[in-house]
């Protein structure tokens, strides 16, 4: 449709200079850290006498845990929300049996708290990680981070 558009003398006219990429780009950035699916409930069969306690936490328990990790869409707040359930734990003084080898996953004790219980209810690493839709890289990665600063980077 023809508009009173003003004619242009050159034939070509300069649209706005908006950078729509440029909020393409940050909207992206959001939605990285926002969450992609409602939380898994965990279907493990770890029994409330375990170590892990995956089948002692309810589903109000996932939901308010997700909803909490994921209440900041930013990677920072949403990896000190993880350091704090996802605890490093560093290997003392084990003599390994081979002295050549060390090790470069770090064993990562998974915590979720529960509302109902009131207290952190310890449950295993997949459970852990269906209930936060992440994955375990990105978990390895901040307690590698966290553990190679000596664990006092993040409060
Ligand atoms: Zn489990």
């Amino acid at each position: 449709m023809e508009c009173l558009a003003s004619p242009s003398t050159s034939g070509k006219t300069r649209k706005r200079t908006a950078h729509p990429e440029n909020w393409k780009q940050n909207i992206a950035k959001r939605q990285r850290y926002s969450p992609k699916e409602s939380p898994n409930r965990p279907r493990c069969q770890h029994l409330r006498k375990g170590v892990y306690k995956c089948e002692s936490i309810t589903m109000r328990d996932v939901m308010n845990f997700h909803a909490a990790f994921y209440k900041y869409h930013n990677k920072e707040t949403q990896d000190a929300f993880l350091l704090k359930y996802c605890v490093p734990v560093i290997p003392k003084r084990k003599r390994p049996k081979n002295k050549k080898h060390h090790p470069k996953t770090i064993h990562t004790n998974y915590s979720i708290y529960s509302i109902l219980q009131k207290k952190k209810i310890t449950i295993c690493q997949k459970a852990f990680l269906g209930i936060l839709n992440i994955t375990k890289h990105r978990v390895q990665y901040i307690a590698k981070k966290f553990v190679e600063s000596g664990g006092q980077a993040v409060k």
